[in-house]
């Protein structure tokens, strides 16, 4: 450790320069090095004493990864333990390369290694299918982050995505839809379609391009991990082999979105298609989803009250606890661990399985208390599907506003309870593809927002700053594009909502608000005063600003005295996605004394859902003199209008 300090006293925090992630020390030399096009001027040198003696402190995985790149007139030097760190070590220097704008290496030497072990993205390919072409592309953006994990989200609802020969309906059928959109799936109602009928939308890919898919990542140290759905989001292999499905009271089989714990075909089938899962992927962490059960077929089934009482199960979330823990000694069998979403906690976590906290990170901090080992990969943060900028321009997406900032944000570490730090595996970022049918929108989602991943999971905590992020993020943009990428346009971000970045003064600030119906707690916002306490709500619902209500909305502002009112507005937004719409009408009722109203004002809105996110006023000019103000709003009665967000009532 001696040694190690003394050289980081030498060494300078890395400059300005282009590297992402930023390495832990960087020290510049005078000169600079044309380095040759064949790389033979490259020395590696594995189980490097200098950098045993600078690593010998580290954690075994940083360690591992750990690297040293001396560049000087006399040609490259790299000093690694391990082959994995000289892959490391060869990805800065393809960093530098690339950013080079003549094709020199500026002098000196990079002392490096990662905060976290697991650093991944996560790729939808049920919603909108990705073919191994573009996965292999992003492969090669993610190697020059020094990103380790690609996990591959291979089925869903939406669509089943590898080949598996022992089901061959699992792809005749269940990769086939009718629909090539989100939206147009739904419309149509959820059908799939036989491969080759015409218009079918889908596709798989076959093993033997997985294999190509998993060695193209093992060239650069990327671990490929599996996941094969299961309870819930399998509606599609229901449709395929109905013998894993619920039984109704007719003894038929009934189609949800959650395969049957109680059916022994259901553990036949996942745990062939895991065989054949496990023949192509090497990885040693296998993920069975976990996520989203519904549970409610479970409950009249048959065959899972008959599973429940034969094993003493006293709830549904017992009984995926059960299928979850049988499929977990399924895999500890072939020499496998379990990973699966947050859900997998409910009813009782399998012994040995790593959790992947999705929903916020108490779930992983709990399961972290517990012993297990777990990956971050909070909505609030990691979820890349969310806009990035201004709702109203950016293409349509699901959920809340998470610009490149918020996700730089995030600190993994923050809140950690002691000696947990040894079960954080690190962080991944998640790309849900409902809304994005395209490569290009795909790109578009990801990039710059996974380079912030990527440094988050390398450089430590004390040395990220934003500011000195974001140029880097700018130039790694214009490398991207210049690849052939095509990432968000970071230079022309229009940033947070303008109405949200001041106070706005009005009579009805500060009014005293009676709730007829009461705000969500989830969503409450600043509580009983966020209707009138003059603050605008942010771009996205999620972020603590905007009320929700699960109900029409009613409420009373009482402004104290008898004043004259000129007009009272309120604005909804609209995330359709998130089931939440804008309310179908609105009421605006004025009294003195607040027992009897009087209507004053209706706004109406036709039903329209052509755009998912929009930030609507509702208001109306009002000419009475009154003190309390009733506001109510309704919802329509249609899909996916469960809420209602607002966040302010302005009365002038
Ligand atoms: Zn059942």
């Amino acid at each position: 450790m001696q040694l190690l300090s003394f050289l980081l006293s030498l060494i300078l925090a890395a400059g300005p320069g282009f590297l992402i992630p930023k390495p832990v020390s960087h020290e510049p030399a005078v000169g600079h090095y044309e380095p040759r096009e064949d790389g033979k001027d490259i020395r590696i040198r594995l189980g490097d004493k200098t950098l045993q003696h600078l690593t010998g402190d580290l954690p075994a995985f940083a360690a591992e990864e750990a690297y040293m790149v001396t560049v000087s007139m006399r040609g490259i030097d790299i000093r690694a333990l391990t082959q994995t760190g000289a892959v490391r070590a060869r990805q800065t220097l393809d960093q530098l390369r690339l950013l080079s704008e003549d094709g020199t290496l500026e002098c000196g030497t990079i002392v490096d290694w990662p905060r976290f072990a697991h650093r991944g993205f996560m790729m939808d390919l049920s919603r909108h299918f990705r073919n191994k072409d573009f996965i292999l592309k992003q492969l090669d953006a993610m190697a020059l982050l020094k990103m380790n994990v690609l996990h591959l989200h291979l089925t869903d609802d939406a669509g089943w995505r590898i080949q598996i020969d022992r089901y061959p309906r699992l792809t005749s059928l269940a990769a086939w839809r009718e629909g090539d959109t989100w939206s147009q799936w739904q419309e149509k109602g959820n059908h799939y379609l036989e491969e080759g009928t015409p218009g079918a939308y889908g596709g798989y890919l076959t093993k033997d391009e997985l294999r190509e898919i998993v060695a193209y990542a093992a060239e650069r140290k990327i671990e490929v991990i599996p996941e094969i759905e299961m309870p819930g989001h399998s509606a599609e292999v229901l449709r395929a082999y109905p013998g894993v499905a619920c039984l109704g009271p007719d003894g038929n089989p009934v189609y949800t979105s959650d395969v049957c714990p109680g059916s022994e075909e259901t553990f036949r089938l996942f745990q062939a298609v895991l065989d054949e899962v496990m023949e192509i992927f090497p990885s040693r962490r296998i993920h069975i989803g976990g996520d989203e059960a519904g549970k409610q077929s479970w409950r009249d089934c048959p065959r899972c009250k008959a599973r429940m009482e034969a094993e003493g199960l006293s709830s549904v979330e017992q009984l995926q606890s059960y299928l979850v823990r049988r499929m977990e000694k399924y895999l500890i069998s072939k020499g496998r661990r379990l990973l699966g979403w947050d859900e997998i906690m409910e009813g009782g976590l399998a012994p040995e399985a790593t959790v992947l906290s999705w929903r916020g990170t108490e779930q992983g901090m709990e399961a972290i208390a517990m012993g297990h080992d777990v990956i971050f990969s909070p909505t609030g943060y990691m979820y890349l599907d969310y806009p990035q900028d201004d709702p109203l321009t950016e293409p349509e997406g699901f959920g809340s506003y998470q610009p490149l900032s918020q996700v730089y944000s995030f600190n993994p570490e923050a809140g950690l309870p002691a000696g947990g730090r040894a079960h954080l595996l690190g962080l991944q970022g998640n790309l849900w593809a409902e809304m994005i049918p395209t490569d290009e929108h795909y790109e578009y989602m990801m990039y710059p927002r996974l380079a912030a991943i990527a440094e988050i999971g390398w450089t430590p905590q004390e040395d990220r700053s934003y500011a000195d992020f974001r140029e880097r993020a700018l130039a790694f943009c214009e490398l991207l594009e210049e690849q052939g990428y095509h990432p968000f346009n970071l230079a022309g971000e229009v940033g947070e909502r303008p109405e949200s970045q001041q106070e706005l003064v009005h009579l009805g600030r500060g009014a005293l608000v009676t709730y007829r119906t009461p705000f969500h707690a989830k969503y409450a916002a600043a509580g009983d005063g966020a209707l009138t306490d003059g603050r605008l709500g942010r771009w996205g619902f999620a972020r603590g600003d905007w009320q929700g209500f699960e109900s029409d909305m009613d409420v009373i502002l009482d402004l104290g005295e008898i004043r004259p009112l000129h007009y009272v507005g309120a604005t909804f937004l609209s995330s359709i996605g998130a089931w939440i719409a804008l309310p179908e009408r609105m009421e605006i009722a004025l009294s003195s004394d607040g027992a009897h109203f009087t209507t004053a004002a209706v706004i109406r809105r036709p039903l329209r859902e052509e755009s998912s996110t929009m930030y609507i006023p509702y208001g109306a000019a009002v000419t009475a003199d009154a003190r309390y103000v009733r506001i109510r709003a309704f919802r329509a009665d249609a899909p996916q209008h469960d809420w209602l967000f607002t966040d302010e009532i302005v009365v002038n």
